[in-house]
């Protein structure tokens, strides 16, 4: 069956590779599907406070709960689906997925303040009504602009940069708080970091892999931990899993760490679980 023949599906697809095409839009409309039956599921990772231990923000990441194959990473379908307008409904499907979790972590425990940061990517900033959309969901579920967080990539924030800035100047505008992903990993223009509305910097775990081997790597976290503080914003180091990297980051002030060494990413009813044990052991490391 050529490719070129198929009907073509109603999300726009570009960067079309006609050798994979066809593989490429089967796969799509899987997704499509995936999306109306709720295929999809959410896991929670905690960010930890350096400082103070604590435990207050997290991170969504989807997974593909596929009926046949079972759980599928978002590294091997997010790339895909992210050059096709169908990152639109499944990132609407994330937020009310995360949105309607929250309220159950509140249920659950009241005197928990958290902030739950949603992944996404260029082509929601690129879609004219994402903000009213978010702030209507954030208003239909209750939720509090200020628990509520996005993080966005270094390399998907310079894609169209002017429309970008002023996006996140909307949302930030709205109490919602901005994460810049993989830091280190693109290139951005340093200007941007004065001009754009972050409130945190996520280091890319490549650089935390290597940090107590590799001087370079070392110098390059140091760096950034130094430019942040002085433009105000905070530090998150991603892939934390080595308590030798964990006291390295704390020596040189770095704010929060993320990674397999405090918590893997797992489902909401695991993670309250990790919460109410962290709470009893008042959690130190
Ligand atoms: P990310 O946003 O940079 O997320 C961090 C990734 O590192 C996650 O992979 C997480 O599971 C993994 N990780 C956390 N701690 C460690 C550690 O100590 N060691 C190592 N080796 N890895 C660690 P995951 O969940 O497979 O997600 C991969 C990427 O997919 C994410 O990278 C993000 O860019 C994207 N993604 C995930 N969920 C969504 C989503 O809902 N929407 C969009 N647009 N993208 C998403
Ligand atoms: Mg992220
Ligand atoms: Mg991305
Ligand atoms: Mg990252």
């Amino acid at each position: 069956k050529k490719a070129k023949n198929k009907k073509l599906p109603f999300w726009h697809y570009e960067d079309i590779n006609f050798q994979e095409e066809s593989t490429n839009l089967d796969l799509l409309a899987e997704i499509n599907k995936s999306i109306q039956n709720d295929n999809f599921e959410i896991h929670y990772q905690p960010k930890i406070n350096l400082k103070n231990q604590s435990i207050q923000t997290f991170e969504a990441l989807i997974r593909w709960n596929h009926p046949g194959k079972g759980y599928i990473s978002p590294a091997e379908f997010i790339p895909l689906v992210e050059k096709s307008s169908l990152i639109e409904p499944l990132t609407e499907w994330v937020i009310k997925a995360v949105l309607a979790d929250i309220k159950k972590f509140k249920a659950n425990n009241n005197s928990l303040e958290y902030d739950i940061a949603i992944n996404i990517s260029a082509r929601n900033l690129q879609q004219p009504n994402f903000v009213e959309l978010l702030i209507n969901y954030l208003k239909e579920y209750n939720v509090d602009p200020q628990n509520f967080s996005i993080e966005l990539t270094e390399t998907d924030l310079m894609v169209d940069i002017e429309n970008n800035i002023n996006k996140l100047d909307q949302l930030k505008e709205k109490g919602i708080n901005i994460y810049l992903d993989d830091f280190g990993k693109g290139y951005s223009s340093l200007k941007y970091l004065k001009e754009i509305p972050i409130d945190y910097i996520k280091i890319d775990q490549f650089f935390i892999e290597n940090l107590t081997e590799d001087q370079k790597s070392f110098d390059i976290v140091y760096s950034i931990i130094e430019l942040a503080h002085a433009l105000n914003i905070e530090v998150v180091a991603e892939g934390v899993e080595t308590e030798a990297q964990l006291k390295v980051l704390k020596d040189i002030d770095c704010d929060y760490g993320q990674g397999y060494l405090f918590a893997r990413p797992d489902s909401k009813e695991k993670i309250i679980k990790y919460l109410e044990k962290a709470a009893e052991l008042n959690y130190e490391k």
